[in-house]
C-alpha cells in the first residue's frame, strides 16, 4: 500500500517529513509521496529520511491552477526540486500568497477583527502560510470558536475575509511538473464542481496541454466518482493515482494511507507512474 498525496509542515501538515516517513513505516505503507501546496522545500528531507527507512519517497507538490468557479489542483509527482523554471513559478505563487495573506488579514481588521500577523506567521514554522493558519490564529485569539467557524463565517471562497490569489494557468500549472520531469495529476476532480459531462471536456483539455493522471483514489471518492474517474483515466490514457491528503491535526479524521478507512492504493500505481515518466512526451 501506497498514499501519494501528503502535507507536511512546509505547508498546511502538522508533522515533519520525517514524522511521516516514520508514520508510513509504523502504517505498512511502501511508498510515499510528499505534495505539499506550493512548495517541494520538504523533498529532499522526504527522500532521504525514507532511503533511511527502507521505503520509497516521491517528490511531489501541489499547485492550485486558475479555475472559474471551482478548485483546480494538480499534483506533480516525481518533479525533480531542483528544476529551476518550476521553482521560479511556485517563487511567484507564494509571492501571490503573500500578498493575499495580507489581504485578508486587512479585510478581517475592516470588519473589526484585530488580528495581528504576528499571531499567523509563527504557525506556519518557516513553512507556507495558508488560511487554515489564519484560522487556527482566529481561534487562539478569540475572534472564532473554531477553524471551521473561521471559514464559513469569512475565510470561505466568496466569504467576507476571502482575497484572490495568483494562481499558475492549467497550461503553466502542467508545463512546469511536465519541465521538472514530473507526472502532472488531477487532483480530488469533483472539486471543479462540474457534473460529468463538463468534466469529461475539462479533462480532454487537459489531456490536450499535457495531463497525465488523475486522482481516482481519494477519501472523499466513492464508488460511482471512481467508477467516473477510471473511465476518463481509460479514455484519456491517464495513470490513475490516489492518496489520502493528510494533513495530520487539521482534519483527524483522515489517516495516513487509508483515508477515513475507505483509500487503499496498491503498489501497482507507482509502477504505472514510473513507467509513464520512462514513456516521456509520447502522449
Ligand atoms: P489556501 O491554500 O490558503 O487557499 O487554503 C486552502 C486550504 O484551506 C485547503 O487545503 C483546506 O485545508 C482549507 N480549507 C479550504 N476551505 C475550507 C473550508 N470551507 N473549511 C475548512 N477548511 C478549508
Ligand atoms: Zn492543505
Ligand atoms: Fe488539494
Ligand atoms: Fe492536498
Amino acid at each position: 500500500m501506497i498514499d501519494l498525496h501528503v502535507h507536511s509542515t512546509f505547508s498546511d501538515g502538522s508533522f515533519s517529513p520525517e514524522e511521516l516517513v516514520e508514520m508510513a513505516v509504523q502504517s505498512g505503507l511502501s511508498a510515499l509521496a510528499l505534495t505539499d501546496h506550493d512548495t517541494t522545500d520538504g523533498v529532499p528531507r522526504l527522500l532521504s529520511a525514507s532511503e533511511a527507512s527502507g521505503i520509497v519517497g516521491v517528490g511531489g507538490v501541489e499547485i492550485s491552477a486558475e479555475f472559474a468557479g471551482g478548485t483546480m489542483h494538480l499534483l506533480g509527482l516525481d518533479v525533480n526540486p531542483a528544476e529551476s523554471a518550476l521553482q521560479e513559478a511556485l517563487a511567484r505563487i507564494r509571492m501571490g500568497r503573500g500578498e493575499r495573506n495580507q489581504q485578508i488579514v486587512t479585510h478581517l481588521n475592516e470588519l473589526g477583527l484585530a488580528l495581528p500577523w504576528e499571531r499567523v506567521e509563527p504557525l506556519a514554522n518557516g513553512g507556507v502560510v495558508g488560511r487554515p493558519h489564519i484560522a487556527q490564529a482566529m481561534v487562539e485569539c478569540g475572534l472564532v470558536s473554531s477553524r471551521e467557524k473561521a471559514f464559513s463565517r469569512f475565510l470561505r471562497r466568496g466569504g467576507p475575509a476571502y482575497a484572490e490569489r495568483f494562481r499558475l494557468s492549467p497550461e503553466e500549472g502542467i508545463g512546469r511538473i511536465r519541465g521538472a520531469g514530473g507526472v502532472p495529476v488531477l487532483a480530488h476532480p469533483f472539486t471543479l464542481g462540474l457534473r460529468f459531462r463538463k468534466l469529461r471536456e475539462c479533462v480532454r483539455e487537459l489531456s490536450a496541454m499535457g495531463l497525465q493522471g488523475i486522482e481516482v483514489f481519494y477519501p472523499e471518492h466513492g464508488q460511482e466518482r471512481r467508477a467516473q474517474y477510471t473511465e476518463l483515466a481509460k479514455e484519456f490514457d491517464l495513470v490513475m493515482t490516489g492518496g489520502s491528503d493528510f494533513h495530520g491535526a487539521a482534519n483527524p479524521a483522515i489517516h495516513l494511507g487509508r483515508g477515513f478507512g475507505n483509500v487503499c492504493v496498491s503498489d501497482g500505481i507507482l509502477v504505472a507512474l514510473r513507467d509513464r515518466v520512462q514513456r516521456g512526451d509520447s502522449s
